[in-house]
C-alpha cells in the first residue's frame, strides 16, 4: 500500500496523470477559448522533453509506441525505473525496452522510495537498489540519474552512497515541505488531498495516480482527485490516456505519412529524402490546434540549396527536351496519385496548417487540378509564324522553358500554392528548387513523394526545408546565376526583398503578394447572398487567405441589416481542431498571428468600433495558458478608415464593416490602398456591375460572387499585390521565354 501511495506522489511530481479504474475526463476534447485551464495539462504532456515516463509497470503496450513517437518528433524524455520493481530487470522484454530507450538517447533514471528517505532512514541502501543498479549497469552500461523524491528527504547516507557510486541526483521541482510523507492509508489519503492543494501542483492543473495502484485506493484517490481538480476548473485524464491520446495523434500522423513513405520528414534532393541537414540542426513543426510539436525537419542551409540548384540544372536539358506529351503523362499521373491519396494529403495538411479536414480535402482537390490543367495546357504551348515583310526571310517565334526556377511558398495553402507553380513550371520543361514555408513543409514532402512515384526524373524537383536559414536560402536562390526565375507567394514585404535580391541577375519574377481585399455591398444587392459570400471569403481558412475580404464596405442604408445577418451566422461558427467533426473553423497558424489579429481588433475597438460578435479575446492569460492558436471569429461595425484593419491585411477571422453613401465613394475607398489582388462587390444593377468591375484596381474581381479561384482562370494582382499570373493559359507565361528565329532563304 505504501508503495502505491508513494508512487502516486511521485507521479504527481513527474507531471504524469493517471487514474486507474475511474472514468477519465478527456482533456483532449475540442479546445475552446473558454476551456483554457486544460491547456496546462496538454502543454505538460506535449512540450518536447517536458515529460517523464515510469517503467513501474514494466513494458506496457504503449512503451514501444511511445518510443516510436519520440523518435519521430526527435524528442528526448526521461524514463524512470522504479527501484522496487527490480524484478522487472530480470524480465528480458523489459531489459530490451530499457536498452532501446537508452540507445535512442533518452535519459534513464531510477527512483526508489522508503529505503532512501528520511521516513525510513535506512543507513544502507537496500539490496533492491543495488540489484537495480547492477542490472541497469549491465543493460545500458552507465548509472542512471537518481530522482530524489519530493515528499521527504533522502537520507544523507543514501545520498552519500549515490554520490560515491557516480549517480547524478536531481530533485523534483516540488517543495518537499508540502509533501509530508504519508505513512498509512488514511494519512496518505489526506496527504494526497494536501498535495493537490499545494500551489506547485495544483497550479499546473494536473493530478495523478499510478496505474498499478490497487483498485480501491485508486478509485478513492481518483474520485477525490477528480472532485478536487474539477472544482478548480481543470480537466483530468490518465497518464495512459494522455500519452495514448498523444500517441494516437502521432500514430495517425505517422500512419498517414507512413502511407507516403515519409516516416522521417526530410528535405528532398535528387528524388531522395535527405533526413539530416549538414548543420545537424532540425526545426519543429507544430499542430496549431494544440500548439504541440508534431514532427521535426532538417534545417538546411545554403550548401543544400546550392546542391539542389545544381541537381536541377543537371536535370534541365533532359526534362526540357522531353515532348510536352511525355511531361504531360507524368503530370497527369501525379494528378491521379494526388486524388488516390487525397485523404492522407488532407490529413497532413490539417496537421500542420490546422484548417478543417473538409477544407483541407478541398485544397488537395483544387491543387490537383493544376496538374491536370497544365498537363493538358502544356501541349498547346503554341509558337507563332509571323508573315514576313521580306521575301527572303521567314520569321518564327518559339517558346522555351525559362530554366531552373526557385519556388518559395507560404503556409496558408501548403499544397495548392505548390501545385500551381510546379504544374506550370514542369509542364513547360523547367526544373524547380523549392523552399516550402517552415510551418508547413510536410505537405510539400508528401507531394514530392507522389511526384517521384509518378515518374519525375531525379533533380527535376528539389526541396530545401529550412527555418533558421530562410533568409540565406532565399537570398542564394535569388542571387544564383543558375536560377532563371523566382515564383513566390507570400507577403509584400518579402516579395520586395526577393525582387531586389534578384535584380543583379535580372530574373523573371512571378510574385503573388498581399491582399487587403475590399468587398462592396451596394444598396441594391441581394443581402443574403452578399452575407454568405462575404462570410465565405472572409472566414475561409480562418481568414488566412490572400484574397480574403479585409474591408467590408456596406451602403449605410443596409448596414444594420447586413451586420445583424452576418452576426447571426458567425455566432454559429464552431472553432476547434480541424480533425473534430463539428469544427467549422480552425486555428490560426501561430501565436504571432493571433497577436496580430488581437492588435487589429483592439485598435478598432479603442477607436470606437463595436463588436457584433467575438472581439472578446482575453490577452491577460499568457500564451502559455491557452491551447492552440485560436482567435474568436469577430464581426466589427462602425469601422473608420484610419483604423489598422482599413490599411493592413489582418489575415485572421475578423470582418470590419465600414459604410459609404455613393458609388464613387465606395470605389475610392476600395482603391485607397497600395494592394490590388482581389475585390468583390454585390449589386443587381448590370450597368453598375460593369462600371465598378472596370474601375476596381485589382487583378481579380468577384461580381455577386466571392468564390473566384479556379485553375482555368488567371490568378494574380496589381500594384503591390504582385507580378504575373498563376493558373490558366497565362500561367505558362511565367515559366517560358519567347525566342524569335529569323531564317534567311
Ligand atoms: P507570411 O506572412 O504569409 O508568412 P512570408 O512572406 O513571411 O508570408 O512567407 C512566405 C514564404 O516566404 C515562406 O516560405 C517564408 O519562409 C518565406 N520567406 C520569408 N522571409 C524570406 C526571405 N527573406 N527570403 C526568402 N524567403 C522568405
Amino acid at each position: 500500500m505504501i508503495r502505491t501511495c508513494l508512487t502516486a506522489a511521485v507521479a504527481v511530481a513527474l507531471g504524469l496523470l493517471s487514474i486507474a479504474h475511474s472514468s477519465p475526463v478527456n482533456i483532449f476534447e475540442k479546445p475552446t477559448l473558454q476551456k483554457r485551464s486544460s491547456a496546462h495539462i496538454i502543454r505538460e504532456c506535449t512540450v518536447p522533453g517536458s515529460f517523464a515516463v515510469t517503467f513501474d509497470d514494466g513494458p506496457s503496450a504503449w512503451t514501444h509506441e511511445l518510443l516510436d513517437y519520440l523518435k519521430i518528433r526527435g524528442t528526448k524524455a526521461t524514463f524512470f525505473v522504479n527501484g522496487l520493481n527490480y524484478n522487472l530487470i530480470t524480465d528480458p522484454e523489459f531489459s530490451a525496452v530499457v536498452k532501446r530507450t537508452f540507445d535512442e538517447g533518452h535519459q534513464i533514471g531510477s527512483h526508489t522510495w522508503g529505503h532512501m528517505s528520511l521516513a525510513q532512514p535506512t543507513t544502507d541502501v537496500s539490496s533492491q537498489m543495488r540489484q537495480l543498479d547492477d542490472a541497469l549497469l549491465k543493460i545500458i552500461g552507465v548509472r542512471p540519474v537518481y530522482m530524489r523524491p519530493p515528499y521527504g528527504e533522502t537520507s544523507p547516507s543514501a545520498l552519500q552512497w549515490l554520490g560515491d557510486n557516480g549517480y547524478k541526483v536531481v530533485n523534483w521541482n516540488v517543495d518537499s515541505r508540502d509533501w509530508q510523507h504519508p505513512l498509512d492509508f488514511k494519512s496518505d489519503f489526506e496527504g494526497y488531498r494536501l498535495a493537490l492543494q499545494n500551489p506547485a501542483a495544483s497550479s499546473k492543473g494536473y493530478i495523478s495516480l499510478q496505474h498499478d495502484a490497487e483498485q480501491a485506493t485508486a478509485e478513492a484517490f481518483g474520485m477525490l482527485a477528480i472532485e478536487y481538480v474539477l472544482s478548480k476548473g481543470a480537466k483530468i485524464m490518465t497518464v495512459g490516456e494522455c500519452l495514448n491520446a498523444n500517441l494516437r495523434l502521432m500514430s495517425s500522423l505517422n500512419n498517414t505519412i507512413g502511407n507516403l513513405e515519409l516516416k522521417d520528414p526530410a528535405g528532398f534532393l535528387n528524388n531522395k529524402f535527405v533526413t539530416n541537414a549538414r548543420s545537424g540542426q532540425r526545426f519543429s513543426i507544430f499542430d496549431p490546434a494544440r500548439g504541440s510539436e508534431i514532427a521535426t525537419c532538417p534545417d538546411m542551409n545554403v550548401e543544400e540549396v546550392e546542391e539542389a540548384i545544381q541537381a536541377a540544372k543537371k536535370a534541365l536539358p533532359e526534362w526540357g527536351q522531353k515532348t510536352a506529351r511525355e511531361r504531360s503523362v507524368i503530370l497527369r499521373k501525379w494528378y491521379e496519385l494526388m486524388l488516390e491519396n487525397e485523404m492522407d494529403l488532407a490529413k497532413i495538411l490539417t496537421w500542420e496548417n490546422g484548417k478543417p479536414l473538409a477544407e483541407a480535402l478541398g485544397e488537395i482537390r483544387y491543387g490537383a487540378q493544376f496538374f491536370e490543367w497544365f498537363a493538358e495546357e502544356a501541349k498547346r504551348l503554341y509558337g507563332e509564324i509571323i508573315p514576313s515583310p521580306a521575301q527572303n526571310q521567314r520569321m518564327i517565334v518559339i517558346r522555351q522553358p525559362l530554366g531552373v526556377v526557385g519556388v518559395i511558398t507560404p503556409w496558408n495553402f501548403p499544397s495548392a500554392m505548390l501545385t500551381r507553380k510546379f504544374g506550370a513550371a514542369l509542364a513547360v520543361g523547367c526544373t524547380v528548387v523549392t523552399k516550402p514555408a517552415a510551418e508547413t513543409p510536410l505537405s510539400c514532402l508528401a507531394l514530392c513523394e507522389l511526384g517521384r512515384r509518378a515518374g519525375l526524373p531525379e533533380g527535376v524537383i528539389g526541396v530545401v526545408t529550412t527555418h533558421a536559414h530562410t533568409k540565406a536560402v532565399g537570398k542564394h536562390l535569388c542571387e544564383s546565376r543558375d536560377v532563371s526565375g523566382i515564383s513566390f507567394t507570400g507577403s509584400t514585404a518579402v516579395g520586395k526583398i526577393l525582387l531586389k535580391q534578384s535584380a543583379d541577375t535580372v530574373k523573371k519574377m512571378s510574385l503573388e503578394l498581399g491582399g487587403n481585399a475590399p468587398f462592396i455591398v451596394f444598396e441594391d444587392a441581394d443581402i443574403d447572398k452578399a452575407v454568405d459570400a462575404a462570410i465565405l471569403s472572409k472566414f475561409r481558412n480562418s481568414g488566412q487567405t490572400c484574397i480574403s475580404v479585409n474591408r467590408l464596405y456596406v451602403h449605410s442604408s443596409i448596414k444594420d441589416e447586413f451586420g445583424e445577418r452576418m452576426r447571426a451566422k458567425v455566432a454559429k461558427f464552431n472553432m476547434g481542431s480541424g480533425f473534430d467533426k463539428g469544427t467549422t473553423h480552425g486555428p490560426l497558424i501561430t501565436e504571432a498571428a493571433v497577436q496580430k489579429v488581437h492588435l487589429h481588433v483592439e485598435d478598432a475597438l479603442k477607436q470606437g468600433a463595436k463588436a457584433l460578435v467575438g472581439g472578446d479575446f482575453d490577452d491577460k492569460d499568457s500564451a502559455a495558458s491557452r491551447i492552440g492558436y485560436f482567435y474568436p471569429p469577430t464581426v466589427l461595425t462602425d469601422m473608420k478608415n484610419h483604423m489598422r484593419i482599413a490599411n493592413e491585411e489582418t489575415f485572421g477571422p475578423v470582418a470590419g464593416i465600414f459604410t459609404f453613401e455613393t458609388e464613387e465613394e465606395a470605389i475610392e475607398l476600395a482603391n485607397s490602398t497600395r494592394m490590388g489582388l482581389a475585390g468583390y462587390f454585390f449589386s443587381k444593377d448590370m450597368s453598375r456591375c460593369w462600371r465598378v468591375a472596370e474601375k476596381m484596381q485589382v487583378g481579380m474581381v468577384g461580381v455577386n460572387n466571392s468564390a473566384i479561384s479556379s485553375e482555368v482562370a488567371p490568378f494574380g494582382g496589381v500594384k503591390e499585390s504582385g507580378l504575373g499570373r498563376e493558373g490558366a493559359r497565362q500561367g505558362l507565361e511565367e515559366y517560358t521565354q519567347y525566342k524569335y528565329i529569323n531564317m534567311g532563304i
